[in-house]
């Protein structure tokens, strides 16, 4: 049973300009525990006609939002960030009870994900303008940067609060409103970060939330909207291009966070205990389930024996079982195709050759959802686990021989998100950073998220790049005015 210090944040209705209100057909949908699979609360299943609505008052907000003087706005979003950090415990619980994240992880998150308010509530108080000289001397150019306009966004599961403040702190922050679909999976604390807006003075239809299973009736209205200005998605490449080509007609501007598919690599010179401390936290945060965790694990030749001993030991000290439980590192995956998939991905590995040093198969003991933290090796580049985003927490080790080999196999993807390296020759590092076609290189660390840094992905990963100071231009356009007769 969820026990909230402060129960109205459970939230049961969509947030539609500025009310909270049902689907209108009356149609609800249950939100699940993934570790218990039993139901939290039924939530309205909203579709096109009220997604259309909350566009339209978002466009009606944007008249006046954009307005507001930037210190205004940003005041706004300072109270947001406060409330979400006075009720970080409470917005940790549902994120556990929704997402299956161990507790200390829902907490880390809710602290990462309120820092994008906090830190847009100050970068939206710096957006700047040029001067430039003109090639004629009665002219005179500047550029203004203005809001976007009107913004949908449609976020995973995977982290149910912090890919959604990256959106729609940067886009308040700049003057845009902003109509959010989150995941079918964890809309609770969509609503919940909704409520905490409208008590920090988010004025009515600047943020409305938009729930359901009906993503594709969701997405049709957003993509299709010549209101919608711009759509920013994170999710899977699949139905990320599929966004994009959706977006065609009307011409938005798109941002997009997709999959990857991270080489993590660790050469001779490496601190082998530091190595495996990274690729722990990269390889297992979440069971696996993030876009930038390490998916294929690359050892040279003279370590791998070293290494993978050593990671093996990590492995086993993991605890699997309900997030909420004290101790708890992994939890459950998402839902049953999440379980099946990775199953498969194992069972394709095994079936061809690969060998099984811990895990291999799901954890009964726990419940249905629940894949025991595995390492493979004897693997190779025909296998699904080096091809495909696993997302879930499957360790396939891979060797190799030299610098060049192992910047060619990093490079063997059409993903370019996050990748990471060991290494303590400042040589190689240059060369290495410089060699690997990716957004996000970790060297000699293996968590690259923080909200002062640009995240983003190069290639079939994404366009843009989210939080940082550049976080903020995805959602401005630059217009220039050049005044002649002087
Ligand atoms: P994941 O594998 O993380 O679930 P998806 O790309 O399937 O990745 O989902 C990311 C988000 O995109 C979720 O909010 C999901 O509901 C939404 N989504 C899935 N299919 C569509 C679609 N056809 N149109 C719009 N949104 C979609």
């Amino acid at each position: 049973m969820l026990n909230l210090k402060d129960n109205t944040l459970l939230r049961s209705q969509l947030f539609i300009d500025g009310a909270w209100v049902d689907a209108d057909n009356g149609a609800v949908m249950p939100v699940l525990n993934p570790a218990t699979k039993e139901k939290i609360i039924d939530i309205p299943n909203a579709g096109a006609a009220e997604t259309r609505r909350a566009i339209e008052a978002a466009d009606v907000a944007f008249q006046s939002w954009k307005n507001i003087v930037a210190k205004e706005r940003s005041a706004i979003l300072k109270r947001w960030f406060a409330l979400m950090m006075e009720h970080q415990e409470d917005l940790a619980q549902l994120m556990t009870a929704e997402q299956g994240k161990p507790l200390a992880e829902s907490r880390g998150e809710v602290g990462y994900g309120a820092s994008f308010v906090e830190w847009f509530a100050e970068e939206g108080r710096r957006v700047y303008g040029d001067t430039i000289e003109s090639n004629n001397p009665t002219q005179r150019i500047v550029t203004l940067k203005q809001p976007v306009g009107v913004v949908a966004a449609i976020t995973p599961w995977n982290f149910p609060i912090a890919m959604i403040t990256r959106k729609v702190a940067p886009a308040l922050a700049a003057g845009c409103t902003i109509v959010l679909k989150p995941a079918t999976e964890t809309p609770l604390c969509a609503l919940a970060l909704a409520d905490l807006a409208e008590r920090a003075g988010v004025p009515k239809g600047v943020f409305s939330v938009v729930a359901g299973n009906k993503a594709r009736d969701i997405g049709g209205e957003m993509t299709g909207s010549s209101i919608v200005r711009k759509l920013t998605f994170t999710g899977s490449t699949e139905i990320g291009k599929v966004l994009m080509k959706q977006c065609a007609d009307t011409v938005k501007k798109t941002s997009m966070e997709l999959g990857g598919n991270a080489p993590f690599i660790v050469f001779d010179d490496a601190d082998l205990d530091e190595a495996v401390i990274g690729a722990m936290a990269s390889k297992y945060r979440n069971a696996g389930q993030t876009c930038v965790c390490a998916n294929r694990i690359l050892v040279q030749e003279s370590v791998f024996d070293a290494f993978t001993e050593k990671l093996v030991a990590a492995v086993n000290a993991l605890k699997v079982g309900n997030g909420a439980d004290e101790g708890v590192t992994i939890g459950p995956l998402i839902n049953d195709d999440a379980f099946t998939k990775v199953s498969a991905i194992v069972d394709q590995a095994t079936s061809n050759g690969a060998k099984v040093l811990v895990g291999g198969k799901g954890t009964d003991a726990e419940g249905e959802n629940f894949y025991h933290p595995t390492v493979l090796v004897d693997v190779d580049d025909t296998m699904d686990v080096y091809n495909e985003e696993i997302f879930g927490p499957i360790a396939p080790i891979f060797k190799f021989k030299t610098e060049e080999e192992a910047i060619r196999i990093g490079n063997d993807t059409p993903f370019g998100l996050s990748a990471y390296f060991y290494s303590r020759d400042i040589g190689r590092i240059w060369r290495v950073s410089e060699g690997l076609d990716y957004g996000i290189v970790g060297v000699n660390e293996g968590i690259i998220s923080t909200e002062v840094a640009p995240f983003g992905g190069v290639k079939e990963s994404g366009i843009g790049r989210e939080g940082s100071k550049y976080g903020i231009d995805d959602y401005l356009e630059v217009k220039y005015l050049n005044m002649g007769g002087i």
